[in-house]
């Protein structure tokens, strides 16, 4: 009787390992090996990713094959090239990063002490991979909450976190604009060690110009305000009131302070609906426009920022309203755009987010009707819930969208356009682009209470692979609304998988 155990066909059918994000190239074998059979080796390896790789498997010193780390040059950036059979194991790696993706993907590699027999070549399609938090709208995230996400994030190989902590810092200066729930300066450190041990760089978002009604609310700020508004969400400070800026450098040097490795400053700028209300503005926006006004100010602040060494990162939603364009030709050009889009689903897409227009977001009035077979889930729900139908033929040209943007939206517009349009008419004007999907995107489209994830993955995804077509910058995914934070697990795992290969999995699974 033969006393060798029976050992799981992991590497066939059914059983294969699925690694996320999924690597760009994968070469089976049809073997496993036994981590305790191997030593670890590293020449010329930094100390703090031998560490990690020792503290995570049970090498044997005593054994006769080994386990090997390797620098090469000729691998791509944050890549690796992972070999497993059963006389070696090596990675090779250009940098930190790489290792430590390598890394990540051994650990789903493992069953128990086996690991699978492979050959993978990897690297990411996009430099910047991140993931937005939003401490304001996501209650429910707290201290450990928090650190989970970060260890999430470079689990699945995302290498940025935008953290807009709004209330929850504890300004030092201004501490009447912290609430009695904002974090400790200590965990705050905690949180950046916890990133860098992750490969995780936060950027901060500290809101320069609209959504400031946590600061506004307090009496002692209130004169810094531009313009009473019916939505307190959207109070925004006066651009033209000093005493608004130097408040907004103070806690943004505070903030920046607590996250010393990030290249980034996220200075908000999105949704600035009150802008030239105080009367001191409104002389200014009849004299040369609301556009410059908002230019002149956030010109302002990037020079600021990049005094302090960093590049200003902000919403591009104020760039493409029609009724401000000359902010495109205005605004600093190393100012990145984050261009934010929650319904595109598809790359030949049946709305347009036509910001500006007072439609919001539209579809041809066609597709309620004769064309309305065509639509597919999830566009269904995009059309149905969130998006007007109108003559966009006709009402587009009245108020001048056409003329400006019509070159972007492709052949088949009115009943297709091109998906995420202004990033093309970005680039025309000088800026660079990170795409800005959301998992978490309203409360009003849900699934049984659940986000509608058939919308958002497909929202991600078609994100996803126009920033890497276009080579843009990277993709930042948000999230909003108070949900219970392991809500996002799925979102980071798309974000993971979305960003680092472009989507080539086959088609209908692609769309459910
Ligand atoms: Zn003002």
């Amino acid at each position: 009787m033969s006393s060798q155990k029976s050992i799981p066909d992991f590497t066939k059918g059914n059983n294969l390992p699925h690694i996320i994000p999924q690597p760009q190239g994968v070469k089976w074998g049809n073997s496993y090996v036994r981590l305790d059979e191997f030593k670890f080796e590293a020449e010329n390896i930094p100390e703090t990713i031998c560490g990690l790789y020792r503290n995570t498997f049970s090498f044997s010193h005593a054994a006769g094959k080994i386990f090997r780390l390797v620098n090469d040059p000729l691998v791509k950036a944050e890549g690796y090239a992972l070999k497993i059979n059963e006389n070696e194991i090596s990675v090779a790696a250009a940098d930190e990063r790489g290792f430590f993706y390598a890394l990540q993907t051994i650990k789903q590699l493992k069953l128990g002490n086996l690991l699978a027999c492979v050959e993978i070549e990897d690297f990411p399609m996009l430099g910047i991979r991140g993931f937005l938090l939003n401490l304001a709208t996501a209650q429910m995230i707290g201290f450990e909450e928090v650190k989970r996400i970060i260890e999430m994030l470079g689990k699945f190989k995302i290498n940025t976190l935008v953290l807009e902590y709004i209330d929850k810092f504890p300004f030092a200066k201004h501490p009447a604009i912290s609430s009695v729930a904002a974090f400790s300066q200590e965990e705050i450190r905690e949180f950046e060690r916890l990133a860098k041990d992750n490969y995780v760089d936060i950027i901060p978002l500290v809101q320069s110009l609209g959504h400031v009604h946590y600061v506004l609310k307090h009496p002692q700020y209130r004169h810094l305000l531009e313009a009473e508004v019916e939505n307190a969400g959207h109070e925004q400070f006066c651009p033209l009131n000093e005493g608004a800026f130097e408040l907004f450098k103070e806690m943004a040097s505070e903030i920046m302070e607590a996250h010393p490795r990030s290249r980034y400053l996220h200075i908000g700028g999105d949704e600035t609906g009150s802008l030239g209300k105080c009367p001191e503005c409104a002389i200014a926006a009849a004299e040369y426009g609301k556009g410059r006004l908002y230019a002149d100010y956030m010109n302002k602040v990037c020079a600021w920022v990049k005094a302090q060494g960093r590049i200003p990162l902000l919403w591009d939603d104020i760039l493409s309203n029609l009724r401000y364009l000359e902010i495109a030709d205005l605004l600093d050009k190393d100012a990145v755009l984050m261009y934010w889009d929650y319904w595109t689903t598809k790359s030949r897409s049946p709305i347009l987010v036509a910001r500006g227009t007072g439609y919001g977001i539209v579809h041809d009035k066609r597709w309620d009707g004769e064309w309305n077979r065509e639509l597919q889930e999830p566009e269904k729900t995009i059309v149905g819930k969130f998006s007007n139908g109108i003559d966009m033929e006709k009402e587009l040209t009245d108020f001048g969208h056409l003329k400006v943007f019509g070159k972007y939206l492709g052949e088949d517009f009115p009943k297709y356009v091109n998906a995420f349009p202004y990033v093309e008419f970005y680039k025309d004007k000088g800026f660079k682009i990170i795409g800005a999907p959301s998992t978490l995107g309203n409360r009003i489209d849900d699934t049984f209470g659940l986000p509608n994830y058939n919308r958002f993955l497909c929202n991600i995804r078609e994100f996803s692979n126009k920033c890497i077509n276009e080579k843009l910058l990277g993709l930042v995914t948000t999230a909003w609304y108070n949900f219970p934070p392991e809500i996002l697990s799925l979102g980071i795992m798309a974000t993971g998988q979305n960003t680092w290969r472009e989507g080539i999995f086959e088609q209908g699974r692609n769309l459910y």
